[in-house]
């Protein structure tokens, strides 16, 4: 069994009263590490630590926090590898994805918020009422917490503006994925980064992660995972007046119109799949215009149906496991219910074992003639599951869009940029990407609408979301 570590203050440890989580291999369903299952008692101690580290690092001059940033940004690269192999094993995921894509664009979020702490949110105005200047500062022991889909990634685009704002930090990733973080810890404690800055505190949900919520030391909260949690969340912080930003769960609609590009059917393949569907970003209602339905549907569960799954290390590998053993229990449940909905499952529709996997597979899964109103067109599943729908005009295309309680991503598909920026203003969502997925621009605010989230991350957003402003008025001297 391998052994993770809380980390507080800087030191490897234990949780307070040594209990321990099984930490499961989706590939082969079998248990392979132990986890600290953190306390009440380690979330105090990791609040203290973080509010003794808090002036010296507050005090640091910005460009000092960002050299750290980047310091850690670099120690992440040169272990690259050693990084890759953890996510991967931790979360079953291809290693070609993780090299490809989590593990650069976490290091990417480090420096991204390296350069944002040099940049002053501060502002002046005179020449009204006196000379008023805002002061941005720090709000002092922030806890951030992640779920299991994109461990170091989602963390990183988390810690990254809250350290480079000049909070400390206490992090509780998801029990089901805590491996990157023990590695990101260490290597933070290998390169001298100062101690009591960044705390990981490992454990379950309900009782470490509740109480790092209820601690009144702890200024703000962002987080990211279900709609569900983030509910209880929410109603913790507004009980005590706390800051919070809650990233949540998406039921994402992709809009395929007659003049759509030819490599829509394979991107949205991508975007439906990639890494088993279980991002928060994955589209799952696919609606296509009635005139072009047959052909893509033809294309699009073709190219769904050739993906490969398999063991990580295999280069050839394009889909790994789904997370959990309650989690493929959860998706193959919905799979049922929709044939019972009257849903046809055109590919998939139910569990494989890839050669030499014992593990969570479940087969990229198709499905058509659902009503939107269905629980596996209004559920979010989380997993290799999407449904096909038609629609007549561009007012359908909307209405089928809008009909969830959900609004944190879309995709359309289509050559009319005047129909594309019609589409970009009335869907109801956060993120609209026009001809592509997942392109990121870290600048940009990033965050959903309704059920999917309260507030934004990435740039500007989260370097606000993460300081208090304070406006300082100086008054007119009385001959001024
Ligand atoms: P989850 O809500 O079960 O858990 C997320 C984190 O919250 C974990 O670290 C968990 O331990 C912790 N947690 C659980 N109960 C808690 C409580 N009572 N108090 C404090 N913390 C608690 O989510 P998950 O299953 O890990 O992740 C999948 C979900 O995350 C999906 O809904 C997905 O859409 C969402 N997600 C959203 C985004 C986004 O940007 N909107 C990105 C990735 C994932």
């Amino acid at each position: 069994m391998e052994k993770i570590d809380q980390w507080i203050a800087g030191i490897p440890q234990a949780s307070s009263d040594a209990a321990v989580l099984s930490v499961f291999d989706p590939v082969s369903g079998q248990a392979y590490a132990e986890c600290p299952r953190g306390s009440a008692a380690d979330i105090s101690a990791a609040v203290n630590a973080a509010r003794s580290a808090f002036p010296a690092w507050s005090a640091l001059k910005a460009s000092d926090r960002a050299f750290w940033l980047n310091r850690l940004a670099d120690a992440i690269e040169i272990r690259s590898e050693a990084f890759c192999l953890c996510e991967s094993r931790d979360t079953g995921k291809p290693l070609a994805l993780v090299r490809e894509i989590e593990i650069p664009r976490a290091i990417a979020n480090f420096r991204f918020f390296a350069a944002a702490a040099t940049q002053s949110l501060d502002r002046a105005y005179h020449q009204e009422a006196g000379l008023n200047y805002t002061l941005h500062q720090p709000l002092g022991v922030v806890g951030v917490i992640s779920p299991w889909n994109l461990p170091l990634y989602l963390l990183s685009w988390k810690l990254a503006p809250a350290l480079a704002a000049g909070n400390c930090v206490i992090a509780k990733p998801s029990e089901i994925t805590p491996m990157s973080a023990d590695l990101l810890a260490r290597t933070a404690q290998e390169i001298g980064f100062p101690a009591g800055v960044l705390n990981i505190v490992q454990g379950a949900g309900d009782t470490v992660g509740a109480a790092l919520v209820a601690h009144p030391e702890v200024k703000a909260i962002s987080f990211t995972g279900s709609t569900a949690v983030g509910h209880r969340i929410a109603a913790v912080c507004a009980d005590q007046f706390k800051k919070v930003t809650l990233e949540m769960g998406g039921k994402n609609p992709a809009l395929v119109f007659p003049d759509a590009p030819a490599h829509a059917a394979k991107s949205l393949v991508r975007a439906a799949f990639q890494n088993s569907g279980q991002i928060c970003l994955c589209g799952s209602r696919i609606l296509v215009h009635r005139d072009v339905y047959a052909a893509f549907k033809q294309s699009f569960v073709a190219e769904s149906a050739a993906l490969k799954l398999g063991a990580p290390a295999d280069s050839t590998t394009q889909l790994g496991p789904v997370m959990s053993e309650a989690h493929f229990n959860k998706v193959l449940a919905y799979i049922a219910k929709a044939k019972g909905d009257g849903g046809t499952v055109l590919c998939g529709g139910g569990a494989v074992k890839p050669e030499g996997c014992d593990g969570w597979f479940i087969a990229p899964t198709v499905i058509e003639g659902l009503p939107m109103d269905s629980d596996f067109c209004q559920d979010e599943i989380f997993g290799p599951v999407v449904s096909l729908h038609a629609f007549d005009d561009d007012d359908h295309a909307l209405a089928l869009a809008n009909a969830s309680r959900y609004g944190l991503a879309a995709t359309v598909w289509t050559g009319d940029l005047v129909r594309a920026h019609r589409m970009a203003r009335e869907l109801e969502c956060g993120i609209v990407w026009i001809n592509t997925w997942m392109q990121r621009d870290l600048r940009t605010p990033f965050g959903g609408m309704k059920q999917s989230g309260l507030g934004r991350e990435g740039g500007l957003e989260a370097m606000t979301f993460f300081t208090e402003p304070k406006t300082v008025c100086i008054g007119n001297l009385p001959n001024g």
